[in-house]
Order: C-alpha cells, then sequence, then structure tokens
C-alpha cells in the first residue's frame, strides 16, 4: 500500500478511536478513564506512550529478525505498561513496573524512523494494545517522513476484535501470542478469564486483514499473521487444546511459532513455578507436527542451563546474548 493510502487509513482510526483518549475502552478491561486527563486505568498508561526501549532485535522468527550474518533485526520498540499483565512475565521490568520514558508523538516518530535508518527489516511494535493512540499518531507523522518497513503488531492478543478492525490497511504483520484456552488458567494467570473468548475472535480478525505469510527475495516476512504459543509447564493439555482449535479454525498455512523459552520470572503461581521441561515441550510440539502446521517456527533446543531469552531492562542492552555466534532459540 503507498504511503496516502496507508496515511488515510491511520486518520481514519484515529477518528474512530480517538474517543477513548478521554473514555477509554480500548481493550477488554473497559476502564472507562479519561488519560488524557491523566486518569490511569488497569494498564497504569496516560495519553502518552512511554518506552522502555526502541532497538534492532535479533531473536524473534527468523522471517522478522532476518539470518546471521546478513539479518539486520527486527526495529523493536518495547512499550511500558500492558493491559493484560501475566503474573510470569519476562518483561515484568516494564509491563509491571513502569520502566521506560513517556515520549512525546514527535519523539516516538524520530524513534520509528531511527530504527528504519539503522536497517531494521520492520517496525515491531512490542505490547501496543493500550497505546494505540499516540503511535497511530506518531506512525501518522513517521510516514509522512518516509517510514515503509513492514509494521508488525506483536500483542498478548487480548483485544477487542472492532478494535483490531480498524488497523485494516495499517499493520502488515500480526503477531499475536495466544496464551491460554482454559478461562480458570488465564484468571489466575492474567487476571483475564475472558481472555480466549476476546483473543479467538480478535485473531480471526488479524487473519481476516492478513491471511498469508509473503516472503521477500530474502525470506524476510513483509505481510501476514504468524501466531505464537508459549508452552507453560504443567499446561501442556492447554497448549494442546489451542493447537486443536487453530487446526480446526485456521488453513495449515497458518504461521505458528512454537515457543519453549518459559522460566518462572516475576510472581509465578506456585505450580508454574518451574521451567519447562523438554518432554512438555516435545510432546506440544508433536502435536503441532502432526496437525501438519506448514510453517512451524520452534525452539526445541532451548534447554540448556544458559539458554534463556528473558531481558534484563536494567541493562543497557537488555539481550546480552546478541554478539554470541549462537544465539539461543533453537531452530526457530
Ligand atoms: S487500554 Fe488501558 S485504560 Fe484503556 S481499557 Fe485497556 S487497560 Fe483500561
Amino acid at each position: 500500500m503507498d504511503a496516502a493510502k496507508s496515511i488515510a487509513r491511520i486518520e481514519r482510526a484515529l477518528d474512530a478511536l480517538g474517543p477513548h483518549a478521554s473514555s477509554c475502552r480500548l481493550c477488554p478491561r473497559d476502564c472507562g478513564v479519561d488519560r488524557r486527563a491523566g486518569e490511569l486505568g488497569y494498564c497504569r498508561s496516560p495519553d502518552r506512550a512511554g518506552v522502555a526501549r526502541a532497538l534492532l532485535h535479533f531473536g524473534e522468527e527468523p522471517v522478522l529478525s532476518g539470518v546471521p550474518p546478513r539479518g539486520r533485526g527486527s526495529g523493536t520498540v518495547f512499550f511500558t505498561g500492558c493491559s493484560l499483565k501475566c503474573l510470569f512475565c519476562q518483561n515484568h521490568q516494564i509491563s509491571w513496573s513502569g520502566r521506560g520514558r513517556f515520549l512525546e508523538d514527535e519523539e516516538l516518530a524520530a524513534a520509528m524512523l531511527d530504527l528504519q535508518d539503522r536497517g531494521a527489516h520492520n517496525l515491531n511494535l512490542v505490547s501496543p494494545s493500550h497505546l494505540l493512540l499516540p503511535i497511530l499518531r506518531a506512525l501518522k507523522t513517521a510516514k509522512k517522513r518516509g517510514l515503509r518497513v513492514p509494521i508488525v503488531y506483536n500483542s498478548h492478543a487480548y483485544e477487542k476484535a472492532e478494535v483490531v478492525e480498524r488497523l485494516a490497511g495499517i499493520v502488515d504483520i500480526y503477531l499475536p501470542d495466544l496464551k491460554y484456552k482454559e478461562a480458570s488458567l488465564a484468571g489466575r494467570c492474567s487476571g483475564a478469564e475472558d481472555y480466549f473468548a476476546r483473543a479467538g475472535p480478535a485473531i480471526e480478525e488479524m487473519f481476516i486483514q492478513q491471511p498469508d505469510l509473503v516472503l521477500d527475495v530474502d525470506g524476510l516476512a513483509r505481510r501476514g499473521t504468524i501466531v505464537r504459543h508459549l508452552v507453560l509447564p504443567g499446561q501442556a493439555s492447554d497448549s494442546l487444546a489451542l493447537l486443536d482449535w487453530l487446526a480446526r479454525t485456521f488453513p495449515p498455512s497458518l504461521p505458528l511459532s512454537l515457543m519453549s523459552q518459559y522460566r518462572p520470572c516475576f510472581r509465578p503461581p506456585p505450580d508454574l513455578d518451574r521451567p519447562l521441561s523438554p518432554e512438555e515441550y516435545a510432546a506440544v510440539l508433536s502435536r503441532a507436527q502432526s496437525l501438519g502446521f506448514e510453517h512451524l517456527f520452534a525452539q526445541p533446543e532451548l534447554f540448556g542451563p544458559g539458554d534463556h531469552l528473558n531481558p534484563d531492562f536494567d541493562l543497557e542492552d537488555p539481550f546480552p546474548w546478541k554478539g554470541r555466534k549462537d544465539p539461543p532459540g533453537g531452530q526457530r
């Protein structure tokens, strides 16, 4: 889509979603707070975007980060706050604890353009759902100034489908992390018993907009919907139920990224206070293979003592394995 059309879509989305600035019901939490007046809802975010880090990220799926040595990384913006807030969140320093700096829209647009100038293959918006309005305002400015890399919407999938509808023609690549099927698990881990009731239709809407994974000549994604799932310890039955739903609902061409990188973080519930075992992951991976997913990204080798992908946002570089010749991540 050319820049003028894309900017027109952003303007229409801002018109439609604008009222949420003063009575926010952007996500299923339905807080109804006046964020422009400084009231804070569940996501603890005002009407400006908090940004914890904007960097070139080499740990995403190869179609997003690129493959060494030619891969230049995914231009990733880690936003502060979250509208889901899982008790085991590996980004808890920013999602729960609010680390980051509030940026004016102009500053955010400049950060987006800077990532493109540094060679990023795409602009990867991590946890964007609660900050859609400042993100859209910044995107409009950045597009006017020449932003042209694909826009990646990297979310926990706890979304309102009618809000996702407004992103048609703006988002190039949807990257929803589908977390839970069972309401009780979603309730005790994320305080969101309606998680799957919301995430399912939201992902269906994403797929309507971007049904095909389109790669360029270098194997990098230009468009598509890639569904992630993080396998949790002791919860293989929930993972299998999610895989069955995905296989029933979408064609086998739906790209699936099955993550094994769970490590207990922050305040995990007692039964999730241990790493995932290789056997648990292998069982879920085996089901995914037998269901016939044609594009399957996997992390089968991420179980060594030093192999983890948990960032530390206290460090200058939150991803210290970046310099290793063999970054953890297995054969994603
Ligand atoms: S985006 Fe934030 S303030 Fe708005 S409804 Fe969701 S949690 Fe509440």
